[in-house]
């Protein structure tokens, strides 16, 4: 075998692999031979070589396998170089072929994220046949991602890549090995060894990044700019049965602050939904005294990123239609309450969802809708953000956003509050503290329905 493969297991452990793969065969019938190592002996040192700036080659040493590391620090966020580091297959693959990787991997994060390492292996026409995400902890740990040949190729016609992504300014990958497993059944491979590799050394350290960018300076207004009319809404998405407890501490602080915000309720939720959930609904509703107007954030919020097909995005006439009916609908039987604004799932629409939303009067606006067929709806846009990423809040990244549009006449800033963890959340109240400061008036949907 070659060097990046036979270094991937302990002589120990591969007399164990191939006494459990041996019983496999027996015990499925397979007709599968041994693997076919599918990666060149030099992979590592190829995949270095492509990118000398990222990667650096570590031969093997010792107990430690063959490795590549990569190191990056360009950067708080992800970095991608997926094309930098890839490298061809050896061997021919046949459709249905059962394909492995298996390696050993360390990561660091000096930002205080979750470092990911992305690996992907992809024919030239770009199809994928396996992807993953491994999260890189900084202690060494087995990996093995699987995935089946879609069709007939050529040796060099898959590449391979791994890349540091999702904050993980290095990691290190030793013992890199691509099997072809040929027909066998998934599970008929030999498992991974129980326990984590033992490569010991330092994990890798990121070079010194450079200094981020100072902070915007958010100069205080004059009393005349703070004393004119703008309006802000908190469109915190995605109440379900699921989070709603999450939403509480949002609740308790609107109420501290003396401001409102509007929710969107994700309805198909409430179709068998206990009392708690409807009671917590009806209690925080504006309609009743809370805090609170929810919104309609449609029905199953589905959004099929395969398919390129979204609740409100190529699924149809009908289906839009039918969702819209079903989610006001049920909302109303449920609460008592009206929903008078709808924001899709992903904020995704097509001509449809105008057609749909023309025929339902009793919703008037439609948060980060089509400005140019808006169904005749109050349509707000979008213009900087609460949040830097889906569920995450910086402050700083706020401010640069927002050091542009303090004098708009309205924001709508989406949010979601089932997903911020405790950073998110003292970054949010301080961009609440902020706008409050900054004169900003809170509104709800009602409010743009009632005066555009
Ligand atoms: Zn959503």
């Amino acid at each position: 075998m070659p060097a990046p493969l036979c270094a991937a297991f302990t002589d120990t452990f591969a007399a164990v692999a191939l006494v459990v793969f041996a019983a496999a065969l027996v015990s499925t019938g397979a007709a599968a031979g041994a693997p076919v190592p599918l990666l060149p002996n030099d992979a590592a040192e190829r995949i270095a070589a492509k990118k000398p700036d990222l990667f650096k080659h570590l031969p093997a040493s010792g107990d430690v396998p063959d490795g590549v590391v990569a190191l990056t620090a360009k950067a708080a966020d992800p970095v991608w170089h997926g094309e930098d580091s890839s490298v061809e297959t050896a061997a021919p693959v046949r459709q249905g072929d059962l394909l492995a990787l298996t390696a050993a991997v360390r990561g660091v994060s000096r930002y205080g994220t979750e470092p990911k390492i992305l690996v992907k292996l992809q024919g030239s026409d770009w199809a994928g046949l396996i992807r993953g995400e491994i999260p890189a902890t900084g202690e060494w740990r087995w990996v093995r991602l699987l995935g089946r040949a879609n069709k007939d190729r050529d040796a060099g016609e898959l590449r391979l890549h791994i890349y540091p992504a999702y904050g993980c300014q290095a990691f290190e990958v030793r013992a890199l090995s691509l099997e072809n497993w040929g027909g066998a059944p998934k599970d008929s491979l030999p498992p991974l060894p129980e326990t984590q590799p033992a490569f010991g050394g330092e994990p890798p350290v990121p070079p010194d990044a450079p200094p981020p960018p100072p902070p915007v300076a958010l100069a205080p207004l004059s009393a005349a700019d703070r004393a004119r009319p703008r309006r802000v809404m908190l469109k915190l998405d995605d109440v379900s049965l699921r989070s709603y407890r999450r939403y509480d501490r949002v609740v308790k602080f609107l109420a501290e602050k003396d401001i409102v915000a509007g929710f969107g309720v994700i309805v198909s939720s409430l179709e068998a939904a206990p009392a708690d959930y409807v009671d917590w609904l009806k209690r925080n509703a504006r309609e009743n005294g809370g805090r609170v107007e929810f919104w309609n954030h449609g029905w199953d919020h589905a959004m099929d990123g395969k398919l390129k097909i979204d609740e409100f995005k190529g699924s149809g006439l009908a289906h839009q239609r039918e969702n819209l009916a079903k989610s006001q609908d049920v909302f109303r039987e449920r609460t008592g309450l009206s929903m008078c604004a709808l924001g899709t799932a992903g904020n995704s629409w097509d001509a449809n969802t105008s057609t749909v939303l023309s025929e339902r009067p009793e919703i008037r606006v439609w948060l980060y809708g089509n400005p140019r067929d808006d169904g005749g709806k109050v349509v707000l846009r979008r213009s900087f953000n609460l949040e830097s990423s889906v569920g995450r809040i910086s402050f700083d990244k706020f401010a640069e956003g927002y050091s542009k549009h303090r004098l708009d006449d309205y924001a709508v800033l989406q949010g979601h509050p089932n997903m911020w963890n405790d950073q998110s959340w003292a970054a949010f109240k301080k961009v609440v503290e902020q706008l409050l400061a900054d004169g900003w008036t809170f509104a709800t949907p009602r409010d743009f329905a009632d005066k555009p």
